[in-house]
């Protein structure tokens, strides 16, 4: 399996074709498979944290999301051949889940919305079954982990935000009764209609971050880190090549 190792994170250099025909087998296959889809902000994040660059390393596929990642791979003379946003993989796979009565479990954002996105989801994929959802601001995780089991999924959202869904997701792989899961950020904001994604002029020109930038300046200091992570892969890249 070729990857890319940015700031210690190994990036799979799937298509998107080839990532979707990835996660088509994960759901075939017994056991819990986990995607992780970083951006440059969830790496750089990684880089000065360990402990969350094991768990991104631990997962069956980790895909580059952002378009900094891709450059990233650039920088790093190790291409990606494309970016592989963790929202366009979903909206990919849920038509080809829907085909084969596949079922997927919505966890994550704030209350009501994960409901929105299902109501929404079963108008667009008729066949999808809606396993069940739940908001991601519990408390305990146990209750959630019993409700998502009594589910049994064979995929599972987890839209908690970065890091908190990767290590919701990585400490409880053991006890998961699903057959994917996946850290997936906003994703549920998107289906629901809560937040709207980039139109295709930004994401094929990779400035979906301007786009974001201009819809929520709130989020200007977390972008920050785009540049920071440009830096970091310019000048300390070399360094992680053999983690
Ligand atoms: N969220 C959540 N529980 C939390 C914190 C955040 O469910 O404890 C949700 C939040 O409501 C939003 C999503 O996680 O729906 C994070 O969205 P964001 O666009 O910040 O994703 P990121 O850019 O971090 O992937």
């Amino acid at each position: 399996m070729e990857t890319v190792n940015i700031l210690g994170v190994h990036v799979n250099k799937y298509t998107m074709n080839e990532a979707v025909s990835k996660a088509e087998e994960f759901l075939e296959t017994d056991g819990l498979s986990m995607i992780f889809t970083p951006n440059s902000e969830i790496i750089l994040y990684a880089s000065n944290n360990q402990e969350f660059t094991d768990a991104l390393n631990s997962a069956d596929m980790v895909i580059p999301d952002g378009i900094g990642v891709v450059y990233g791979a650039k920088i790093l003379r190790n291409p990606i051949k494309e970016r592989v946003a963790g929202y366009d993989l979903v909206c990919n796979l849920l038509p080809k889940m829907a085909e084969k009565k596949q079922s997927v479990f919505l966890l994550g954002a704030k209350p009501g919305v994960a409901e929105t996105a299902a109501q929404k989801l079963k108008e667009k994929y008729p066949g999808l079954v809606i396993a069940g959802t739940h908001d991601g601001y519990f408390k305990e995780d146990e209750p959630v982990i019993k409700e998502i089991n009594e589910a049994s999924p064979d995929f599972l959202m987890v839209c908690l935000g970065f890091p908190k869904q990767e290590n919701w997701i990585y400490n409880n792989r053991e006890k998961l009764n699903a057959r994917l899961a996946i850290g997936a950020g906003g994703c549920l904001d998107v289906f629901a209609g809560t937040v709207q994604r980039a139109p295709d002029f930004y994401c094929r020109h990779g400035i979906e971050w301007l786009y974001r930038l201009i819809k929520q300046p709130s989020r200007f200091v977390r972008m920050l880190a785009l540049p920071k992570f440009g830096l970091k892969v310019l000048f300390e890249g070399r360094k992680y090549q053999n983690k």
